[in-house]
């Protein structure tokens, strides 16, 4: 990539940070990573930074003018729908290559009890059969699929205080990852947890749950990944979207 290239990292993941520091290391790129705002304290990545929405994929598609970005990485969460749609739209739009930074799914290993839900509405479905005491680890928003469920006890878990309205009887813990094993284990005996929820949100920073609930023999009901964008250049890694970006610039200066 050429010295003065502006690459824009949409944000808000460990990945997004991890990519961004491996083009610190390359001189001469300017690098911009972009942040929703959600979180109070965010980890900041090196480079330039600038948060909140852009306003639609017009929005991003002006922002990606005027800036002269020559690439977009969509490092967004997996659960994040929207930015990655508007992304696609707006690197069309503009003529910009995309590409996106995936983390791989978790999968289930010998002695796991998981059952799938596709959504949270049918997680909250397939609680009252499972289990009374729930660890509910889906982020702070959409908790209102729980919130009829009179007769389980919630553990909820997000880095903000979650978003009412919520179940009547929850206990809340704010945390950011990465957690351990250890600390999980310890969670899930004080509060005698024996169902957990999670999105299949994969990567290793908040895995350790996972662990902790086979060796607990508890089940675990996964919300599965909404579709990712098609016909996007994907990497699960950073060295894997290092070598897309280093194909795009190729692909423009033969
Ligand atoms: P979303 O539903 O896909 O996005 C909603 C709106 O937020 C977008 O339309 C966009 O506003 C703005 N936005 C989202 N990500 C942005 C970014 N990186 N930079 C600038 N604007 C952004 O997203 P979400 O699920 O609320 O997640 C928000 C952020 O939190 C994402 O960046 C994601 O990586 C991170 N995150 C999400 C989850 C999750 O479970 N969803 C978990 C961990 C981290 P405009 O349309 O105005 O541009």
């Amino acid at each position: 990539m050429r010295p003065g290239t502006h690459i824009l990292i949409l944000g808000g993941t460990a990945e997004a940070r991890r990519l961004a520091t491996a083009l610190a290391e390359r001189p001469g790129l300017r690098v911009t990573t972009s942040l929703a705002g959600r979180v109070t304290n965010p980890r900041l990545p090196p480079g330039e930074l600038r948060t909140g929405g852009f306003g639609g994929p017009g929005g991003l598609a002006a922002w990606l003018r005027e800036h002269r970005v020559a690439a977009v990485v969509d490092a967004t969460h997996p659960f994040a729908t929207a930015i990655s749609a508007n992304a696609a739209e707006a690197a069309g739009a503009t003529g910009t290559p995309l590409c996106l930074l995936r983390r791989p799914g978790w999968t289930a290993g010998p002695g796991d009890r998981w059952h799938d839900a596709h959504s949270l509405a049918d997680a909250a479905g397939r609680l009252p059969a499972l289990g009374r005491r729930v660890f509910l680890t889906t982020g702070r928003l959409g908790l209102a699929a729980f919130a009829h469920l009179d007769g389980l006890t919630f553990l909820i878990r997000s880095v903000e205080p979650p978003e009412p309205p919520l179940p009547r009887r929850t206990v809340t813990v704010t945390a950011r990852g990465p957690f351990t094993v250890e600390g999980e284990r310890e969670l899930l005996r004080t509060h005698r947890v024996d169902v957990l929820v999670t999105k299949d949100s994969g990567g290793p920073a908040t895995a350790a749950k996972l662990t902790a609930a086979r060796e607990a023999g508890l089940p675990v009901v996964v919300v599965r990944r909404p579709p990712a964008p098609t016909g996007v250049p994907t990497a699960g890694d950073v060295p894997g979207v290092l070598a897309l970006l280093s194909r795009a610039a190729a692909d423009r200066c033969p």
